[in-house]
């Protein structure tokens, strides 16, 4: 529907084509030149245009807000009010309900006033916005002056006080942050090792569910635990109608508050200087070569076994990096919190791997067990290991999308999405490095069969791992007290 309004003051009544009559026709005839019609009629008739309150403007103004009408037709602006303002105002408020402005006197849109008044529009309601943006950001930073929280974010170990917008310590809670900064500092242990010992202890967070890799991770980051809390660190930039970046401040915008420390700074410090150690250690543990990756299985329970490194503090105080092999069920999340844990211990890879290695190459030396052990596997097909490899990862991939489809569809919450994703790209991971590895074989040796004499002369860390990769046989292995036992399966 399309409307028209117009508007007489008695004084306007004597005007010459201002009159009830003449502006109707005009508006009506101005639509239906355009093609517009269901025309619905708004009138004031002897309503001075000082003021707004006016009953047909009214009508139009609620119309257009239940957004029945499309094309507003009116004679020219003074029609809507006497002051540049509230022409101004009400033209906005027009647009905004979707609705058209369009003005009979043709002329208007080029007259020096047709001009200011387009000019005018689109400042006053960015103008109108950065007020209102101004006065609200003002009001919350000059709260955050006075030593008052802006906002509750939920920070973990803290409640909320509505009345003095202040966050107050949660006991159970701060005995937890206390204990992860103990096993940080005093043990060494990064997040990932803390989230687990938590999860271990039965030590939960909020809700009663075990906290997530993020939230130790973050426990150990914040500087407010130790009391110095800052707000406007960041803000929220739009970058589209419907899109926003969050960006960060500069330092100096900064606005600190004092709030409960759960903990002191030099342990917030020691902790920081712990977390950049452990960092080094888990680059230089990457570039570990684990002879038996991949082909290692947990001798109690069948599952794979992972390798990882930790650190230990010596004596003196500096760290000592210990590479293991562990079932995967005592080093991933998803097993751990399911309380599912395998009761093996971790073995040291150095010595697995020797005792492993060496067993093969007396197993090749000796003659007789040599057909059996090595010929048995001249039929084996990379190829074929690859595709299944393939296979594996394309189920893994689903997982993962579904997983992120049902965090969409709020099936499941987001530290169980977080804990999913966290097994699916291990896995995923070490998929990729065997098919990868796979290959580099398959290349490199496309027609050979390992023979007895490749195990017994490998001897750099490619070599042998090349021989085992091709003999693909799976090694079970678990510890006992002091020491352990593995077989080889072929
Ligand atoms: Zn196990």
């Amino acid at each position: 529907m399309n409307a028209l309004y117009v508007r007489v003051s008695t004084d306007d009544q004597a005007r010459k084509g201002y009159s009830l009559n003449d502006q109707i026709a005009a508006c009506r005839n101005h639509l239906l030149a355009m093609d517009h019609t269901g025309i619905k009629e708004y009138i004031d008739d002897g309503y001075s245009g000082e003021y707004l309150e006016r009953p047909g403007l009214d009508k139009l103004r609620s119309d257009l807000q239940n957004g029945i009408i499309k094309i507003v037709a009116i004679y020219d602006p003074d029609r809507l009010s006497r002051n540049l303002t509230n022409q101004l105002i009400i033209a906005d408020e027009i647009e905004k309900t979707g609705a058209r402005i369009t003005f009979v006197t043709g002329d208007y849109d080029s007259s020096p006033e047709g001009r200011l008044f387009f000019s005018m529009k689109g400042a006053i309601s960015a103008y109108e916005k950065s007020k209102i943006r101004e006065r609200t950001s003002r009001g919350r930073r000059a709260k955050a002056t006075q030593g008052k929280i802006v906002s509750n974010a939920h920070p973990f170990g803290y409640d909320w006080d509505k009345k003095n917008s202040m966050y107050v310590i949660n006991e159970e809670a701060s005995k937890t942050i206390q204990f992860i900064y103990h096993l940080c500092i005093h043990q060494g242990y990064g997040s990932r090792r803390i989230t687990l010992e938590l999860a271990r202890l039965g030590i939960v967070g909020t809700n009663n569910r075990p906290l997530s890799i993020c939230t130790v991770s973050r426990i150990l980051t914040k500087e407010m635990y130790h009391g110095q809390h800052y707000l406007f660190k960041q803000r929220t930039c739009k970058t589209g109608q419907n899109s926003r970046e969050i960006k960060d401040n500069p330092p100096e915008a900064w606005i600190p508050v004092t709030i409960p420390a759960i903990i002191t700074r030099e342990m917030w410090e020691s902790a920081q200087l712990q977390i950049q150690r452990n960092k080094k250690l888990a680059t230089r543990n990457n570039k570990h070569n684990y002879l038996l990756r991949g082909l290692l299985h947990c001798a109690l329970c069948g599952r794979s076994m992972t390798a990882y490194a930790r650190t230990a503090k010596r004596k003196n105080g500096s760290d000592k990096i210990y590479y293991y092999y562990s079932c995967i069920s005592k080093e991933s999340n998803t097993y751990a919190v399911n309380g599912t844990s395998c009761q093996c211990r971790r073995i040291p890879v150095e010595d697995l791997e020797q005792a492993v290695w060496q067993c093969l190459v007396t197993l090749a030396t000796a003659k007789d067990h040599l057909q059996e052990y090595l010929l048995t596997n001249t039929n084996f097909s990379y190829s074929q290991q690859i595709t299944n490899l393939h296979a594996i990862q394309i189920e893994l991939k689903k997982k993962k999308i579904n997983t992120l489809r049902w965090y969409q569809e709020n099936l499941i919450d987001s530290e169980t999405v977080e804990r999913e994703l966290q097994t699916l790209n291990k896995e995923l991971a070490t998929i990729h490095h065997n098919i990868s590895e796979l290959r580099t074989v398959l290349e490199k040796t496309n027609q050979l069969v390992t023979s007895p004499t490749d195990l017994i002369t490998a001897k750099t860390f490619a070599e042998k791992r090349s021989v085992l990769l091709k003999l693909s046989y799976r090694i079970f292995a678990v510890r006992l007290n002091d020491s352990f036992e593995f077989y080889i399966e072929k």
